[in-house]
């Protein structure tokens, strides 16, 4: 493609003391395109996002290059990086369980209401309209939500931040398959808001159905890349990861 990717990782490696968990690892999502990363458990996919977003635990370490929007990031740590537009929601979907479902949302506008953004609460609408539910319980405690309501709440209170990337972990973890697909459909209407997403998935069906772009990681390596089309027709990603069909 002859646009600049967002994000373009390259070179790399992580580990965790001995073990390498990524291993010269280059990827890259273009402006608006939903890239999705598969493969199975213990493949490194979470140690990819958490990479990126400069949030590996302690005992981890990267190098390599992340760049984002042009500019190297890979040594910022989490905030500037958040400042800078890219956003993790990551798979235990951290709410504040006693707080109302639009108290978190408000959270997720927080930074841009530190910087000074006048319109800061723009988004609530908005994310009222991608999710009818959460508007039903905007008064309700975020612990009380349903699983599908949780991720939903995690996902909009992502949004609320107006990020330019945004990297989902998991998204359809834990979830029923009819909630599994609602949040597919959200994921997919994204793609109209100009923001970028890098999503990580086991549900590798769902995950190419929506994305543009996919990457097969095995073992802490690309095994496989292409339009995500093209992998969900593959026999090897077929055999692997989407079953007989
Ligand atoms: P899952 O889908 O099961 O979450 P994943 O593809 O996200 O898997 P990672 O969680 O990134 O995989 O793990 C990749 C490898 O790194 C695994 O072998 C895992 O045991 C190891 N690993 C992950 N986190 C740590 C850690 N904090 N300390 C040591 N090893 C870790």
């Amino acid at each position: 493609s002859t646009m600049k990717p967002i994000l373009s990782v390259s070179g790399l490696s992580v580990r965790y003391g001995k073990v390498e968990a990524l291993h010269d690892l280059s990827i890259e999502v273009g402006p608006g395109q939903i890239v999705s990363v598969i493969g199975p458990n213990g493949a490194g996919k979470s140690t990819l996002l958490n990479a990126v977003m400069g949030a590996l635990p302690t005992t981890g370490h990267a190098k390599g290059s992340v760049r984002y929007r042009d500019e190297e990031v890979s040594l910022l740590p989490v905030e500037r990086r958040v400042a800078l537009g890219m956003c993790l929601v990551p798979e235990k979907r951290e709410l504040f369980a006693s707080m109302s479902v639009e108290d978190n949302l408000l959270l997720g506008a927080y930074r841009r209401k530190r910087a000074g953004e006048r319109n800061y609460l723009d988004q609530l609408e908005p994310v009222f309209g991608l999710f009818p539910r959460l508007k039903e319980r905007r008064k309700q405690a975020a612990g009380t939500l349903s699983g599908g309501e949780r991720q939903m709440l995690a996902l909009g209170r992502a949004l609320m931040g107006k990020p330019n990337l945004l990297m989902l972990d998991e998204p359809s973890l834990g979830l029923a398959p009819l909630i599994v697909k609602e949040i597919f459909h959200i994921i997919s209407a994204l793609r109209g808001t100009g923001v970028a997403t890098l999503l990580i998935e086991q549900n590798a069906r769902a995950a190419l159905q929506v994305s543009d772009y996919g990457y097969v990681l095995e073992t802490g390596e690309l095994a496989m890349q292409g339009p995500a089309g093209e992998l969900a027709k593959n026999p090897r990603v077929i055999e692997t990861y989407l079953g007989l069909a």
